[in-house]
């Protein structure tokens, strides 16, 4: 059987940009790398946001930017801008369109549907596929968008609707996120989250209904595309193993209090690549220590207090939206820490260090 210098198990998220990386710097002009996926196809099927608050190499599968956002309680709004790190959506087919038409010109590169069709008993992996054992005790983000279009112009295409938690909580937290892609065109999606022991908050089609219609008031439309997620509030557990690392959801690449994976992936990578000739012997990657205590308190916060939560959302963006930008993805200093935590309810918090 072949063998191979490099091998990347899962060709999603994690595994193309890795590839990608490594091939536009020319890492692979020399080495051999096998890429294992099992999908017969590519097509859109997720749509990845944030805040550029760093450089990727996708800005041409950008599908749109904003400069402004806003924050909705019941009979409250919160408008604020993000003109320094726009919001950007990556369209997933544009994105696993270009790599691969890429990743095809070098023929040092293999793709195959699984491991077991290549020898990897000599090569350095890059794992993607996590493994999660089903507990009942950890937290996932779970969500089901739609795109809609409507005949007439509908949407402010100028911000886009963050979180709108002015909808039914059922004990859990639960909010709407609205994308308006032009003044037609929307991604709409409900999201929770929630330990998902049962599939009671899973009737996405039904919220996603009632809240275009009886919420924005939106009658006539078409649904032109769906996506469906669970992202995992918690990190994959691995024995550390010579000659592999995780990456992707794999590799702890989510910040646990947003579900924000991709522009982590995309600085692992970047990581990965400065470092490959050395790769064995490379200081692992992490989100710095500070946002897994934070998040970890947040956490247990809202399993305490989901009621709670829509208004420390919302109080956490009255600090100034660069701030809070850079909290959330992983950027702000301690100064910019200190102001988000005081924005927090001081005494749950701080109960929460001891449940
Ligand atoms: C619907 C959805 C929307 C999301 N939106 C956002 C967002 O807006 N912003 C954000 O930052 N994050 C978002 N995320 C979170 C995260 O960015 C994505 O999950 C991202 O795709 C993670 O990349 P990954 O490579 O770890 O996993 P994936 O992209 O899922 O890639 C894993 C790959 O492994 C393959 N595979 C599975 N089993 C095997 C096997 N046995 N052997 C080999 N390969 C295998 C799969 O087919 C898949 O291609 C979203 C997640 C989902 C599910």
């Amino acid at each position: 059987m072949k063998e191979f210098d490099y091998i990347i198990v899962g060709g999603g998220c994690a595994g193309l940009s890795l590839a990608y990386e490594l091939e536009i710097n020319e890492k692979l002009k020399n080495k051999t790398l096998a890429i294992i996926e099992p999908r017969t196809e590519y097509k859109k099927d997720k749509t990845w946001s944030f805040w550029k608050v760093a450089s990727h190499n996708f800005d041409d599968c950008v599908k749109k930017n904003w400069e402004n956002f806003s924050v909705n309680m019941p009979k409250k709004t919160n408008h604020l801008e993000c003109n320094i790190y726009p919001y950007q959506s990556i369209d997933s087919g544009l994105f696993y369109e270009k790599i691969n038409n890429k990743l095809k010109e070098n023929d040092n590169i293999y793709l195959f549907k699984d491991i077991s069709e290549i020898n990897s008993k000599n090569s350095f992996v890059f794992n993607s596929v996590p493994s999660i054992k089903k507990d009942h005790r950890n937290l996932w983000q779970h969500f089901c968008g739609v795109e809609v279009e409507t005949q007439s112009d509908f949407f402010d295409d100028e911000i886009f609707n963050l979180m709108d938690f002015d909808c039914d909580q059922r004990e859990s937290v639960h909010f709407f996120y609205t994308l308006p892609y032009s003044k037609t065109t929307a991604l709409i999606e409900t999201t929770w989250l929630s330990k998902m022991n049962d599939n009671s908050k899973k009737d996405y089609d039904n919220q996603i209904k009632d809240y275009i219609e009886n919420h924005l008031n939106l009658k006539n439309y078409k649904i032109t595309y769906k996506e469906e997620g669970a992202i995992p509030l918690f990190y994959p557990t691995y024995e550390e193993t010579k000659n592999k690392i995780n990456i992707g959801t794999a590799g702890g690449m989510t910040r646990l209090s947003t579900g924000y994976t991709f522009l982590n992936i995309q600085e692992h990578s970047k990581y990965i690549c400065e470092n490959i000739e050395n790769i064995s012997k490379t200081k692992k990657y992490k989100i710095s220590s500070k946002y897994q205590f934070l998040d970890e308190i947040f956490l247990r916060v809202l399993e305490k207090h989901p009621e709670k939560m829509p208004d420390i959302f919302f109080k956490m963006f009255k600090a100034s939206p660069k701030t809070v930008i850079k909290f959330l993805s992983n950027k702000s200093n301690f100064f910019e820490d200190l102001s988000i935590i005081f924005k927090m309810p001081k005494i749950t918090f701080i109960k929460a260090l001891f449940y």
